[in-house]
């Protein structure tokens, strides 16, 4: 049978909309992607700048993409950072650390959208502002309605036979509630708009949550600071790599927050901070995208979503590329790539509708299962690769899946590495010279 070829909309030009548009073109479709910034990059384009509303709550207020802090480093090894026909710069070229600072990956991905000669498809400054299926009563049309953001106004609507939403997952900030959150005297931010340390120079700064950027936003003030507290949930936790160092206290979750300033946490213990900081985490959010509710965001899950990337009535024209998380983004994006544009072309098939549904409720079944709450129904089973090899499956070809068996064991050995809580674990761990005294070689990838 012919290969179709399509013409689609790519919303974005981060990691994922860059892959997802090489994927596409080399399937034979015609694409063009949507950036509302003047660059590639997306999360990895560093803005000094923060928004209007520190906590992210405010929906007029005007966006800033990215979630950079200056002093951001790869919180994954080179080796698990690259495509697997185009490998992230080995160690030697730019920054030599194992695990390199943000700007590194800008520069790769600018290599790779100009060796892939991606940019010619990109329209820069074009804000996506509506996406709707159905245009002059043809479902299988898709009406993409854009804006110009900076430099001269325009506006338009283009018509396109599919739409792969790229849009990222990480500048919609999620902030902790608790009584007297709202009235609590003290400044407030969401990490999404944490850039540099030295505003909280003698400050008691309490950070919430135990994720990664916690850990390492609590370790950037900690110089300055007068105190930097932390708060979560678990104390069995990421951060915990930082907690003999002087100045550094962990507590239980805030139980309230008091007018004059004063935090009581849940074991009743108190203090009196000066800032609190919101590092738990970002909500999917589609703004543009209107589904008459065949598609909906409800408490972090996107759905009903087949696999992570189909809307079930809305596939194969309608996909998501990079929705999962805890696991390496950069091959997900890639492997989500392939096979969506593999879909589209009618090389592979999707099943049914209802056998779509069906196993999306299975994975709901399965959430449910492993005690996980709703929020996290994008999140992968850490270190088993399931889906990455089930994609590989789809895909047919066993060399991606040969690649993805070698990341899994780079990724377990670099696991058993932090679980170590070793404190400066990113100048420590060398995965080069690891994979060498493996016999890995130059295989990966
Ligand atoms: P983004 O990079 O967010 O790109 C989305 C793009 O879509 C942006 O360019 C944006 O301008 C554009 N866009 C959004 N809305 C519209 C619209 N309506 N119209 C037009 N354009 C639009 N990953 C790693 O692999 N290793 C790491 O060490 C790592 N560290 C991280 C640290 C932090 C603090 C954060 C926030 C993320 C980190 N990540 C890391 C994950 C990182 O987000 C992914 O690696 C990857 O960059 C995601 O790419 P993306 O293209 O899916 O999304």
């Amino acid at each position: 049978m012919a290969k179709l070829h399509v013409k689609a909309a790519v919303i974005g030009a981060g990691m994922s909309g860059l892959v997802a548009a090489r994927e596409l073109r080399r399937e034979g479709h015609q694409v063009v992607v949507f950036e509302r910034s003047s660059d590639i990059g997306g999360t990895w384009l560093y803005d000094p700048s923060v928004e209007s509303d520190p906590l992210g709550l405010d929906p007029g207020r005007d966006v800033v993409h990215s979630s950079m802090y200056r002093s951001l480093r790869l919180n994954l090894p080179r080796q698990l950072m690259g495509f697997s026909d185009y490998p992230f710069p080995k160690k030697g070229s730019g920054d030599s650390r194992n695990f390199q600072g943000h700007e590194e990956v800008l520069q790769f991905l600018r290599s790779f959208a100009e060796d892939f000669k991606l940019v010619e498809l990109i329209r820069f400054r074009h804000e996506v502002v509506r996406v709707e299926q159905d245009v002059e009563g043809r479902r299988d049309w898709w009406a993409v309605e854009w804006r110009t953001r900076g430099g001269e106004e325009a506006a338009g609507v283009d018509v396109f036979e599919a739409v792969v939403v790229c849009n990222g997952k990480h500048t919609q900030p999620r902030i902790a509630e608790f009584p007297g959150r709202s009235t609590w005297s003290g400044e407030q931010l969401h990490s999404h708009n944490y850039r540099v340390p030295e505003p909280y120079k003698d400050k008691i700064v309490l950070i919430i949550g135990r994720g990664t950027s916690a850990g390492d936003i609590a370790k950037d003030i900690l110089p300055h600071a007068r105190e930097v507290h932390q708060a979560s949930r678990e104390t069995d936790n990421q951060v915990m790599e930082i907690r003999k160092l002087a100045g550094f206290f962990q507590h239980p979750m805030i139980a309230c927050a008091e007018d004059d300033g004063k935090l009581v946490f849940q074991d009743g213990s108190s203090i009196y901070a000066d800032v609190i900081i919101h590092c738990t985490g970002y909500s999917f959010h589609y703004p543009f995208l209107k589904t008459k509710g065949l598609l909906s965001v409800h408490n972090n899950r996107v759905g009903p979503l087949y696999k992570h990337v189909f809307p079930a009535s809305l596939a194969p024209r309608l996909s998501f590329i990079g929705i999962p998380y805890l696991t390496y983004p950069t091959p997900l994006s890639e492997l989500q790539s392939k096979w969506v544009a593999k879909v589209l072309s009618g090389e592979l098939v999707l099943p049914s509708e209802e056998e779509m549904m069906s196993s999306v409720q299975e994975h709901y079944q399965r959430i449910e299962k492993l005690g996980w709450p709703k929020h996290h129904t994008h999140r992968l089973e850490i270190g088993k690769f399931t889906y990455e090899k089930w994609l590989v499956d789809q895909l047919g070809l066993p060399a991606l899946g040969q690649w993805i068996e070698k990341m899994a064991l780079i990724g377990l050995e670099l696991l058993k590495f932090l679980q170590s809580s070793d404190e400066n674990w990113r100048d420590t761990w060398d995965g080069e010279k690891w994979m060498q005294e493996e016999g890995f070689g130059k295989q990966i990838p």
